[in-house]
């Protein structure tokens, strides 16, 4: 079963997965014990924290405050080789994080287990390449992590990089997978809510992803996407298209509704955020009954929508799982 977490909006019409970070403020903690879908507890984006105040104690503390029925997992706390983002390229054979990366998952895992709690904790590492993450991947399981992680949206951000982070992302992937084998075990995919990339890291192994497109694109760009293809655009330029743009979505916000209707509502940012989620939703749904049971078939039918640049990322994802 595979699951994607999205970026928590107070004001969202629909119940969806959530992730949300160990240190999110108070009225957000209170919203969340109320909100009956699964919920994600991320380590935080370390790039904007303090280290003195990122400890794994004060993350593990506040990540149990959160906790309530609907807790899926937490994510143990990793951290970065230094403070460049774009670490995995720029210093790719650094791996002096690695240990304090592992150190961290075991100390939150034994607390767990001494607290007698029964939510699963996401060992997270940060390695920049595959053979780093064969390596490192193997230890975690050998120590006896059945639920990994890794965070990503680093190797997704810089347009110039972007194929060549991707080409990793997986790599990585197909390897944690085969290192895994038959186990009811997990790998969270932490950063990556791509909309064309989510029924390829499925087809390899990955058990959940979460990020914030679908809402934060929605809010902060005013983009709404189209069903089917993941392409966005603008509700304001979707306004003045309107006579020679298509539009046809059968998500429940637009379903039965005229086309200058559905363009006018989207000014609203509710109304966006609505009609993204479910769009992401049916995605995900179509990844549970579709992707997951036959890749292969699944590129075939609809590979004639695809970008060039997701053509060659399934047939990258096609490579590796027809040499498992
Ligand atoms: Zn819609």
């Amino acid at each position: 079963m595979f699951c994607t977490y999205y970026t928590y909006y107070k004001d969202a019409m629909i119940h969806v997965p959530v992730t949300i970070g160990y240190d999110c403020t108070p009225a957000i903690r209170t919203a969340l014990q109320a909100y009956p879908a699964a919920q994600f507890v991320h380590s935080g984006n370390w790039w904007a924290i303090d280290p003195a105040k990122r400890t794994r104690e004060v993350v593990l503390d506040r990540q149990l405050s959160l906790a309530n029925e609907h807790t899926a997992g937490f994510m143990s706390m990793n951290v970065q080789p230094g403070n460049d983002p774009m670490y995995w390229i720029n210093k790719e054979g650094d791996e002096s994080h690695m240990q304090a990366c592992l150190d961290n998952a075991m100390f939150a895992r034994d607390e767990l287990r001494s607290r007698s709690i029964d939510i699963p904790m996401y060992c997270a590492l940060q390695p920049s390449n595959l053979s780093m993450a064969e390596i490192w991947f193997q230890r975690a399981i050998d120590a006896g992590h059945q639920h990994l992680c890794m965070g990503v949206s680093e190797f997704l951000k810089s347009p110039r990089h972007r194929a060549e982070g991707i080409n990793r992302v997986l790599q990585i992937t197909d390897a944690v997978a085969r290192l895994q084998g038959k186990s009811h075990a997990s790998f969270h995919l932490s950063g990556l809510t791509s909309y064309s990339l989510l029924p390829v890291v499925a087809a390899l192994g990955a058990t959940s992803t979460d990020g914030s497109t679908p809402v934060q694109s929605a809010l902060a760009y005013g983009t709404v996407f189209f069903p089917g293809s993941g392409k966005g655009m603008r509700a304001s330029q979707m306004l003045e298209q309107q006579e020679t743009l298509d539009w046809s979505c059968t998500c429940n916000a637009c379903k039965g509704k005229d086309k200058a209707d559905i363009f006018r509502v989207f000014g609203d940012a509710r109304a966006r955020v609505n009609h993204n989620l479910l769009i992401w939703e049916e995605l995900v749904k179509q990844i549970n009954n579709d992707v997951l049971r036959d890749p292969a078939r699944w590129h075939e039918k609809n590979k004639k929508e695809m970008s060039p640049a997701s053509k060659k990322t399934w047939s990258l994802a096609l490579e590796l799982l027809a040499t498992r």
